[in-house]
């Protein structure tokens, strides 16, 4: 039987993470935002950036669209590789709760595919997207024990602030 990963809370900044793969909340223009997408590429500098234009102009001259992941290299990163993916921006009205899931096990996937036994994610949607921490933190725990692949032995959730570490543990504590 599969027991699934190793899930881990940090606190921090996830641009110190070292692991083999750093997922980023990015958004779909891949060219760089905010939050956590600014700090992956203040951090890792141009190289990421250049690949990101390659794969734009390369396969996703729309963007890539939400609940999609791709990788990059992780330029001066202590990782080996960026896994991008774009969350979906948070709707009162609308659940879009299967598309930010996807981003996690998607990005997995990528994981899997790339050799990657340790992944660094960030709580995707809950900054700039607005998707609320608690049910966030639900989503992130729910998929990732669900969809590692057996490769993947070491994921962490890097968490940026007190509030959203408590959201987390309160996530992990709850029994499936
Ligand atoms: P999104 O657009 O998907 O909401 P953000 O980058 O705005 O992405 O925020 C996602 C989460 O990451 C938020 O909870 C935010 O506080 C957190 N965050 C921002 N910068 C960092 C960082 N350097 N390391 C880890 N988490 C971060």
């Amino acid at each position: 039987m599969s027991t699934g990963p190793v899930i881990t809370l940090v606190r921090g900044d996830i641009t110190d993470q070292q692991v083999d793969a750093i997922v980023n909340a990015a958004n779909s223009s891949l060219l760089g935002g905010g939050g956590v997408d600014g700090a992956i590429h203040r951090r890792g500098g141009k190289a990421i950036l250049d690949d990101c234009r390659r794969l734009r102009a390369a396969h996703y001259g729309k963007g890539l669209p939400t609940g999609q992941a791709v990788a990059t290299t992780a330029g001066e990163l202590h990782a080996d590789h960026v896994i991008h993916t774009v969350g979906p921006v948070y709707s009162a009205t609308e659940d879009r709760s299967e598309l930010l899931a996807s981003c996690y096990r998607e990005s997995l996937r990528v994981a899997g595919e790339l050799g990657a036994r340790s992944v660094a994610f960030p709580a995707i949607s809950t900054g700039i997207y607005g998707w609320p921490m608690d049910d966030g933190a639900r989503i992130a725990v729910r998929t990732v024990r669900a969809s590692a692949p057996a490769s993947v032995t070491d994921v962490r959730f890097v968490l940026f602030d007190k509030a959203a570490y408590g959201e987390f543990e309160a996530a992990l504590a709850a029994r499936p």
